[in-house]
């Protein structure tokens, strides 16, 4: 999540948003953004009815145009008129980005870039100076291109063997090498990948992410 003048964007809806919100004492939430929609990365997307009630309003999501279809049908309650009144949804505009497309969202510039997820092509977004990746298995040469002077990136490692559709350690700090930012943080990491140790072995601008991580950008 990234905070600006008040104004909080979220990058993806994980199964414990509600339990990381009120330990984190997440007030307020502007817009979300979804790289994909695998369970992991959706399934906290019911928790946004408590912002949209405590903001009166509905909040923007941005995806790509695979996603809004996807999402539209496995939560399609979110997006068909409601039969009963009571039990509120979650109320959520979606707004569909092209690969590539650059907006400004609530003050932020948000620019959607594609990555490979194993055999899918999902987004991971730069805001501003700062770029999320998660789930990725490959980076195409022209999303590099579009990562140059960072300050913080966030990369997908999951553990050390290969994956399918994750990055490995050793992948994920050669791709963080190539992208350059001058500070990386890995995420979706494994069990298996031991905290200190590992961040022990890696270099000081390349160290693994943690819940409640903070920096500046
Ligand atoms: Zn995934
Ligand atoms: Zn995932």
């Amino acid at each position: 999540m990234l905070e600006q003048d008040g104004q909080n964007l979220l990058i993806d809806t994980s199964i414990d948003l509600r339990q990381q919100a009120l330990k984190y004492n997440i007030q307020n939430i502007a817009v979300v953004l979804l790289t994909h929609t695998h369970a992991d990365h959706i399934f906290g997307l019911d928790e946004i009815r408590r912002y949209n009630l405590v903001q009166q309003k509905r909040i923007p999501v941005f995806l790509s145009a695979e996603s809004d279809q996807e999402l539209r049908k496995v939560m399609y309650y979110l997006y068909e008129t409601p039969r009963q009144k009571g039990g509120g949804v979650s109320m959520l505009d979606n707004n569909i980005l092209q690969p590539y497309q650059q907006s400004t969202v609530c003050g932020y510039t948000v620019t959607a870039l594609p990555i490979h997820h194993g055999q899918l092509e999902i987004f991971g977004y730069r805001v501003n100076n700062f770029a999320y990746l998660t789930d990725c298995s490959g980076i195409p040469e022209k999303t590099v291109e579009k990562l140059s002077g960072l300050e913080v990136l966030v990369l997908d490692a999951l553990r050390d063997t290969p994956h399918p559709t994750h990055f490995s350690l050793d992948e994920a700090v050669a791709a963080a090498e190539r992208i350059g930012a001058k500070q990386t943080y890995f995420t979706h990491i494994a069990h298996n990948l031991e905290h200190e140790a590992v961040n022990a072995r890696l270099p000081e601008s390349m160290q693994l992410a943690h819940d409640g991580l903070t920096f500046l950008v």
